[in-house]
């Protein structure tokens, strides 16, 4: 079938991206999906930092890519052997595939998904291949997802099933931001009711994390950024402090709050600097958790000692230590009831059309989440 799809074929583009368009608004082929694999009517897609990271060439993935990576649609077709989904259900993409069946699967951690993670870094699908082309030209997925088109082929190991009462603009930030982010604090560091929280760095992941510390009990929530206007929304949110990053002494300030540091500190901006800042903030004995993305070459300097004598932990956080299956419902049941106001991370929807502005207000820090709506 044909489709309109977002199209990236070359990365490094000079902003701003509503002039140099690096995402080019095409008419695709899409294959019918294969056996295990669904084709799935988009509703709603996020623009995240991943995507802009793919776009500015920080993260290097195989081009041409269709991109879009957080996002919730419609089944409209079942390729062979899909079971346990009909048409009609409505889904949201989970950007690893998990093929329930390697190691890191059998032992409970599927965002670590050995071949999950081999076919997004070929850009095919778990199964192998690619299902989107511009006539003669292969182009590659967006890790597993690329759900910047209308629709797309996807393998069912990439969907969880949702209920239909949630809207689909909301149920896209399920995906990435929430599952990540929340993950992080409930998941990956595991915090408790009257442990302290810093977050540095306010993105929809960063600003998910602040929300799914203020649901877990943190006794304090501190939330550091460059942007007034975030730091702004991270105190509606709930933190409990707000901190300023470009203060050289941001870390002493945090510690100061804590009386020594924080015992969990969440670096979500993707850089060796807010890394380096985050483990500063941390107390002794505590846990550094990281889940932002700096470029592939990005190293860390660590003091040694310290990490041996004050038993520092320092670990990374990929989607959220996430088992989607359980946890995409969980977060949807606490947003339902109140808990968890992911919505307030919303900037606003806009048309396919206009993506590359998009990415524009994304990469000056004006907008946390703007969505994609396709049925408007
Ligand atoms: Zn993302
Ligand atoms: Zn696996």
């Amino acid at each position: 079938m044909k489709t309109n799809a977002a199209i990236l074929r070359r990365s490094g583009a000079p902003p701003p991206y509503s002039q140099s368009r690096p995402l080019s608004i095409e008419q695709v082929d899409l294959s019918s999906p294969g056996p295990t694999e669904v084709l799935v009517r988009v509703a709603a897609a996020g623009l995240c930092h991943s995507d802009l990271s793919v776009i500015n060439g920080d993260r290097p993935r195989p081009l041409p890519m269709v991109l879009g990576h957080e996002a919730a649609g419609i089944v409209v077709e079942l390729g062979a052997q899909v079971e346990d989904l009909a048409i009609g259900d409505h889904v949201v993409m989970v950007f690893m595939p998990s093929c329930g069946h390697c190691a890191r699967c059998a032992e409970g951690r599927p965002a670590l998904c050995e071949p999950g993670a081999a076919a997004n870094a070929k850009g095919e699908l778990l199964h192998g291949g690619t299902r989107i082309r511009a006539q003669s030209e292969t182009l590659h997925h967006h890790l597993g997802c690329s759900a910047f088109a209308g629709h797309a082929v996807v393998s069912r190991r990439s969907l969880v099933k949702i209920g239909k009462e949630l809207p689909l603009t909301h149920a896209a930030l399920f995906g990435c931001a929430v599952l990540t982010g929340v993950g992080a604090v409930v998941n990956t560091a595991k915090v408790q009711a009257g442990q302290s929280v810093a977050v540095v760095g306010l993105g929809g992941v960063g600003l998910s994390s602040v929300l799914g510390a203020t649901t877990a009990g943190a006794s304090q929530v501190i939330a550091v950024d460059l942007s007034t206007r975030k730091l702004d929304l991270a105190r509606e949110l709930g933190a409990t402090a707000v901190l300023d990053g470009a203060d050289p002494d941001v870390a002493g300030q945090v510690r100061k709050l804590t009386s020594g540091g924080a015992d969990f500190v969440f670096e979500m901006a993707g850089s060796v600097k807010a890394l380096e800042n985050a483990v500063r903030m941390t107390r002794r004995g505590g846990t550094t958790v990281t889940a932002g993305l700096p470029p592939p070459d990005a190293v860390l300097p660590v003091n040694i000692v310290s990490l041996v004598s004050e038993e520092r932990t320092l670990r990374g956080s990929y989607i959220g230590t996430c088992v989607p299956v359980r946890d995409v419902p969980r977060y949807i049941a606490l947003f339902q009831h109140g808990r968890l106001p992911v919505d307030r991370l919303m900037s606003g929807t806009l048309k396919l059309e206009d993506i590359n502005r998009g990415f524009d207000q994304l990469r000056e820090g004006t907008a946390v989440r703007q969505i994609v709506n396709f049925l408007i």
